[in-house]
């Protein structure tokens, strides 16, 4: 019998065919036209867990369901809940794929598909792994939950909900969250801190109708000329945004995470040339690029719907026109407050014969912890010897709502990590989950199930 380990180095064709199984399920959450993918997806990942032998529920929401295992073979033992998500963005535009986003394709050590980095491919390593124990009747070092949602790309209400009304059935001693990324080709990183978000939109109306741009040019209000004045007012070109009170709760990471990310081999100019590709690097010059994209709050404008974008000419003045709009936040702003605030100042910014909407969701919380933290020190242990390479402590730019909730509803230490690279592309087309990643990605799972449960 072989141990774990030798499973996975026996399986690594097994496993690459069954996640584009999986890969080729379009589970494109926000689509309507999806749904019955969606479901497909979580009837996938549970039919897989059972066969591997874990209790599985799958569990029906007002939307997406969610998939909840259990593996609970080891008493007395530290007990990790595992996440991940199965659904995926939408894929467009699809002309731009190399090959296309549902056929998944293995090209220069890397997998072609929606879904493959985020997150199909990660969720994937946590089953793998539990798989390896059970095929070679290892004693489990730990007990296992999974909680798989399918809304992430979509607001993952369902899981906020379930999570919020099911604290027993989902206590444990550490969470693995594995919807990140390596910090570069080779270099484990665990995210300690995550930036929270709120967002919605910016309406302004200004005519009653739309008008004639030559019968009226020159009296009626544009709604857009109005919405881009109000933007430039909401943050300045030094990306410093301008809404009174922003930055009053901002908390400026402690020494040592600052020394921490001065160490780590960040190429300013390679990522401005591979990952930017814009001509400049924008945002607060007072602070490094590092820092602005974890430790800095932002203000963006996603885009501005209304008035006429056909081909060819139409001279009109719109009535309306809306702005699509997020703020990042950082540790210790609260989405609540920041909803507040954000509201009162663009209302106060309508132009002369304009009226202004602003519509807010609630958003996420920005979370941090810290890096002595038992369950993050083992997962900083145990992805070192997966990859050979001492693991990272860094930020995440984005926002996992999810993690949140674990740490502040559930009190669970946490651990965020992942195996993406910088170029997989998530969201964007030619998504690519590194092979080499992907298979160290399930050996550092099973290093760090035995560090938690004391093995190693
Ligand atoms: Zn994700």
């Amino acid at each position: 019998m072989s141990t774990p380990l030798e499973f996975i180095q026996s399986h690594r064709a097994q496993f690459e065919r069954e996640l584009c199984d999986l890969l080729r399920i379009p589970s494109v959450s926000t689509l309507p036209a999806r749904r019955d993918d969606v479901r497909a997806a979580a009837d996938w990942i549970a039919t897989h867990l059972r066969d591997i032998g874990l209790t599985v529920d799958v569990i029906p929401t007002t939307r997406h369901p969610l998939v909840y295992a259990e593996w609970l073979q080891a008493p007395g033992r530290p007990t990790v809940l595992g996440y991940g998500h199965y659904d995926v963005q939408p894929s467009d535009p699809d002309e731009l794929w190399t090959t296309p986003p549902y056929s998944p394709t293995i090209r220069n050590g890397g997998l072609y598909a929606r879904g493959a980095a985020d997150d199909k491919g990660q969720l994937f390593t946590l089953i793998a792994a539990i798989r390896a124990y059970v095929r070679t009747r290892t004693p489990a070092p730990v007990n296992v939950k999974l909680i798989i949602e399918g809304e992430e790309e979509s607001g993952g209400e369902s899981i906020a909900a379930y999570v919020r009304s099911h604290g027993d059935r989902l206590r444990a001693d550490a969470a693995l969250v594995l919807d990140f990324g390596v910090f570069a080709p080779g270099i484990p990183a665990i995210a300690l801190g995550l930036r929270g978000i709120v967002g919605g939109e910016i309406e302004v109306q200004g005519a009653a109708r739309d008008l004639h741009s030559g019968l009226y040019g020159g009296v009626a209000p544009n709604p857009f000329q109005a919405l881009a004045e109000i933007i430039t007012r909401i943050k300045d070109a030094d990306g410093h945004v301008l809404i009174p009170g922003f930055y009053d709760r901002v908390a400026p990471p402690d020494a040592l995470e600052r020394a921490a990310w001065d160490r780590l081999p960040f190429d300013e100019a390679a990522f401005l040339r591979e990952e930017v590709g814009s001509t400049a690097l924008t945002g607060e010059p007072d602070y490094t690029p590092l820092e602005r994209m974890w430790a800095r709050p932002t203000f963006e404008v996603h885009g501005m719907p209304g008035g006429f974008t056909g081909e060819g000419t139409k001279t009109v003045i719109p009535a309306r026109a809306t702005a699509k709009i997020s703020m990042r936040l950082v540790p210790h702003q609260d989405p609540g407050e920041i909803r507040s605030l954000a509201s009162a100042h663009i209302r106060s910014l309508a132009p002369r014969g304009t009226r202004v909407d602003v519509r807010l969701w609630h958003g996420a919380k920005p979370v941090v912890m810290p890096p002595t933290l038992p369950a993050v020190a083992a997962a900083q242990r145990a992805l070192s010897e997966a990859f050979g390479r001492e693991a990272v402590f860094t930020r995440m730019g984005g926002s996992v709502p999810i993690v949140a909730d674990f740490i502040e509803e559930l009190n669970i230490p946490t651990v965020v990590t992942g195996w993406a690279t910088p170029d997989a592309n998530a969201h964007s087309p030619n998504e690519r989950l590194d092979l080499e990643h992907f298979h160290k990605g399930i050996v550092a799972v099973i290093r760090f199930f035995e560090r938690i449960g004391g093995r190693a």
